[in-house]
């Protein structure tokens, strides 16, 4: 049992270096999963990556969601095992008898994939899926490994690359090594340091309406609206989808807030010539400073918080982070475990991934909030922790929680 949580742990460590959860599709990726589906004949096809409580798609070719629940997923299958998982007819599986995605969408009746191995560790699969039972000989196999090979290989690549392709500002890789080089200096010279974190409001509406190529345009317009608000010095980089995070090193909250409802107001102002027509977005923006004792992640952390309380509020704002509690509580590490909350008397329990802890705290991701309750236990199996706990704040699928 132990040895299994170990690998977890190293498995979630070289996941968490790769930085690559939530990173916006790339093309690279989306080129390998097409092909998968042209080569192998298949109507589906994902890159998918094992997070502590859910499986995530880098690349998706056929497949409505990007990220779905861990335990059914037939990749979790997969990870646990060293060769490609070929499952010619998952209604022979007796593993797969209760599946929700084999009994229902997207009704998986051929699974084949191949592990990524990256550092000794398997962080997910390369895989080809559909809706009707085939062979798969050793030829597609081989074919198969190469391409998740090819998969590894990009991943790695993409590591070193500091710029985002579409929008021009920075990668959230080069804006994190910013970040915490800005922090460091900012608390060896005493000098202010805020962050933002903007978010593009209903911005699935935009893809919805006008199609995902003028999503694209929109972004880049978004950033470059964004960037002539600020100074050179200024740091903006891509963390998702269509969110941003921006670094305004010697700079006080007071200060950064005006600077992010200049940034509100240009995108709001902004008319995107697109061929479907001239579109017009707004945001959402939190702003944060450093505090004493407080790391990188912290102070993004506090931006994104208050940038969830802006989206509450009725978007289109720029809202700052008050720190309400002073807090006693040492600073929370960057972690990355695997969890289990549970409620009920334990009967019911729901997967998570930690990513935050300190002596009294902790930082949880969950697929949904809701049904959660305000008081919970926390378990991680790799540290054979297990909590008590009461929430202190949700925002999207995030909660913090005191330990009680
Ligand atoms: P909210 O105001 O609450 O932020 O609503 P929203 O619709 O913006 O939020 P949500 O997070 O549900 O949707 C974000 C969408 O962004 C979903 C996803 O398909 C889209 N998206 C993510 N990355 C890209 C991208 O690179 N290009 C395009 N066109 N869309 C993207
Ligand atoms: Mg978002
Ligand atoms: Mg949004």
């Amino acid at each position: 049992m132990q040895a299994t949580h170990d690998r977890e742990t190293q498995r979630l460590d070289v996941l968490a270096e790769l930085d690559i959860l939530d990173t916006p599709r790339e093309l690279a990726f989306d080129r390998l999963t097409g092909l998968c589906r042209k080569i192998f004949r298949v109507p589906m096809s994902t890159l998918t990556l094992i997070d502590g409580h859910r499986q995530w798609f880098k690349a998706s070719n056929g497949m409505a969601d990007r990220e779905t629940a861990r335990g059914p997923a037939l990749c979790s299958f997969a990870i646990a095992q060293e060769h490609p998982l070929i499952i010619p007819d998952t209604q022979h599986d007796p593993r797969l008898a209760d599946n929700i995605f084999v009994r229902g969408k997207p009704f998986i009746r051929f699974y084949a994939g191949a592990q990524l191995k990256i550092s000794g560790a398997i962080v997910g699969t390369l895989c080809a899926m559909d809706t009707r039972p085939r062979e798969f000989d050793a030829d597609a196999v081989s074919m198969l490994t190469d391409l998740a090979a090819i998969a590894v290989d990009e991943m790695m690549l993409r590591n070193l690359s500091m710029q985002d392709g579409l929008t021009g500002c920075s990668s959230r890789r080069a804006f994190r090594g910013e970040g915490e080089r800005l922090t460091a200096l900012a608390a060896r010279h005493l000098s202010p340091l805020a962050c933002a974190v903007v978010d593009v409001d209903h911005f699935k509406q935009v893809n919805d309406t006008y199609g995902h190529a003028v999503g694209d345009m929109v972004l880049a317009a978004v950033a470059d609206a964004a960037r002539c608000a600020l100074r050179g010095s200024d740091v903006i980089g891509r963390l998702g989808g269509e969110e941003f995070g921006i670094l305004l090193p010697h700079t006080r909250l007071d200060q950064a807030m005006g600077v992010l409802e200049k940034v509100r107001a240009a995108v709001a102002a902004t008319r995107i010539e697109t061929p479907a027509g001239t579109v017009s977005v707004t945001c959402s923006l939190g702003g944060a400073v450093l505090s004493p004792g407080n790391c990188f992640d912290d102070m993004l952390r506090n931006a994104d918080l208050a940038m969830y309380g802006a989206k509450q509020a009725g978007r289109n704002q720029a809202l700052a982070w008050v720190d309400r509690a002073p807090s006693i509580a040492p600073t929370a590490r960057r972690v990355f475990k695997a969890g289990k909350i549970s409620f009920n008397a334990g009967h019911s329990t729901i997967d998570c991934t930690v990513r935050g802890l300190s002596r009294d705290t902790a930082t949880i991701e969950v697929l949904s909030t809701s049904g959660i309750p305000d008081q919970f236990k926390l378990a991680i199996a790799a540290d054979a922790l297990s909590r008590a706990c009461r929430i202190t704040a949700k925002a999207d699928n995030r909660i913090e929680v005191a330990f009680t």
